[in-house]
């Protein structure tokens, strides 16, 4: 029973254990842990967006769209409604980005951004 702190959105972390957050499955090989190492986007479930692992067998189906750093190439993919791209969902995710420390000029993810800064 652990109590989940109130989701203050944090940069995808590099952690020890990755979990599919679907089935809760934990990687055991090199192409498990990179599934899961993928941050996914999905629609809260009153609002804003929440970033999620998953398994490949959990994956998101359905249209997916993506984040890209224009200086690394990563980022997190965009599921469901996500997709959508209205003013609405777009300010949602910009405002998820910009919480976990993107810069939205780029758009440059938080890992980049401190050494743009730098
Ligand atoms: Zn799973
Ligand atoms: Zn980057």
């Amino acid at each position: 029973m652990s109590v989940r702190p109130r989701a203050r959105p944090t940069p995808p972390a590099l952690e020890d254990e990755a979990r599919c957050w679907s089935c809760g499955r934990a990687a055991s090989t090199a192409a498990q842990r990179a599934d899961l190492a993928t941050t996914w986007l999905v629609p809260g479930a009153q609002g804003p967006p929440v970033d999620r692992s998953f398994c490949r067998g959990c994956a998101p189906g359905g249209a997916v769209d993506e984040i890209i750093c224009v200086r690394c190439g990563d980022g997190p993919l965009l599921a469901g409604e996500l997709t959508a791209m209205d003013l609405e969902v777009t300010a949602a995710v910009d405002a998820w980005l910009a919480a976990a420390g993107w810069r939205l000029a780029g758009p440059v993810c938080p890992g980049c951004a401190t050494e743009v800064t730098r």
